[in-house]
This record gives structure tokens, C-alpha cells and sequence, in this order.
């Protein structure tokens, strides 16, 4: 029998209640397109987000990064990853910033990553890496919680459009 390495988040019913509840109290249904998500996450954590995609050999364990600064916030996305991981970790990475996950210690642990988030504060990211570094960082529960939003984000972008153009000839 295969054995599936344990993820790196919990998901119980706690965690997934709490999600769908931040889903329906923002009325993330509403928003249609990916810009569309972006300009409610933007509004709902009252600063701009800029995403930045690097090509950078050096950082093997992030695949997603929330660095918060004063005025704005900035997710940074690997450009090599493949799109579907991209979009996981933009997902996962509003989601952060919906719960408004505070900031973790160790979560700037990848030196690597220093010269993209100096001067900011690491709140969330996703890792792809086994166990040993996953523990490592800290809070199962709040990554239950990103990963689980971040999934619902991503299912309500992937409704059909044409459901809304049913509305309208309905
Ligand atoms: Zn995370």
C-alpha cells in the first residue's frame, strides 16, 4: 500500500465551516473573473496588492508568498512553477489575507528570500516541500484555513460564464 505524505495543513470541520463562512460574509460568489477577485480581495484588505513572479533558482521550498507592508501588500509567485500552482498559491495567498492571518515567526526562515520581502512582513505562504520543512513553519490550522478558502476561491472562478449569460436569456 502507498503512503501519501501527511499535508502540510489540517482540514476538519471546524476549519472548513470557518471558510465557507468568510466565502458567503464577503460575497466572494459575486466576483466573476480573476480581476474581479483580486479588486474585492483588494477592497476587503484595504490595500493594493501587486503581484510579483521571480525566476529564482535559490528559493526551492516557496511557491507562494504574502509580504504585508504598510501601505500595500505584494504576493510573489514563482515564475517557473506551473500555472496550476500559480493560481493555487494566488488562492491560497487572498485567502491569507482574508482571515487577516497574522504574521508568523520563521516564516522568513528561507534566506533566499530576504532581498524580496525586506522591509515587509512574511504573513502566508505555501511551500511545497515535505514534511520536515512544513512543521517547521508553524500554524497547521491557519494553513488549513488558506487552503481551504484559497479552494473555494478557485471553484467559484471556475463556474462556466455561460451561467451567467442563462440568467439573462433565462
Ligand atoms: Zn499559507
Amino acid at each position: 500500500m502507498s503512503h501519501a505524505p501527511a499535508a502540510p495543513w489540517v482540514e476538519d470541520p471546524e476549519i472548513v465551516r470557518r471558510a465557507h463562512e468568510l466565502f458567503d460574509r464577503y460575497d466572494l460568489s459575486s466576483a466573476r473573473s480573476p480581476e474581479a477577485m483580486m479588486d474585492r480581495v483588494i477592497a476587503i484588505g484595504g490595500k493594493p496588492i501587486s503581484v510579483q513572479k521571480i525566476d529564482d533558482p535559490a528559493i526551492t521550498h516557496t511557491t507562494a508568498l504574502w509580504v504585508e507592508y504598510e501601505d500595500r501588500s505584494k504576493i510573489i509567485l514563482r515564475a517557473n512553477d506551473r500555472p496550476y500552482y500559480q493560481v493555487r498559491g494566488l488562492h491560497h495567498e487572498f485567502a491569507h489575507i482574508l482571515f487577516q492571518h497574522p504574521a508568523c515567526t520563521g516564516l522568513a526562515a528561507e534566506p533566499s528570500l530576504i532581498r524580496y520581502t525586506e522591509g515587509g512582513v512574511v504573513r502566508g505562504r505555501v511551500l511545497i516541500s515535505d514534511d520536515d520543512v512544513s512543521s517547521a513553519h508553524g500554524n497547521r490550522q491557519q494553513e488549513g484555513e488558506a487552503e481551504y478558502l484559497g479552494a473555494l476561491i478557485t471553484r467559484t472562478l471556475l463556474r462556466p460564464i455561460y451561467f451567467d449569460d442563462e440568467r439573462i436569456f433565462g
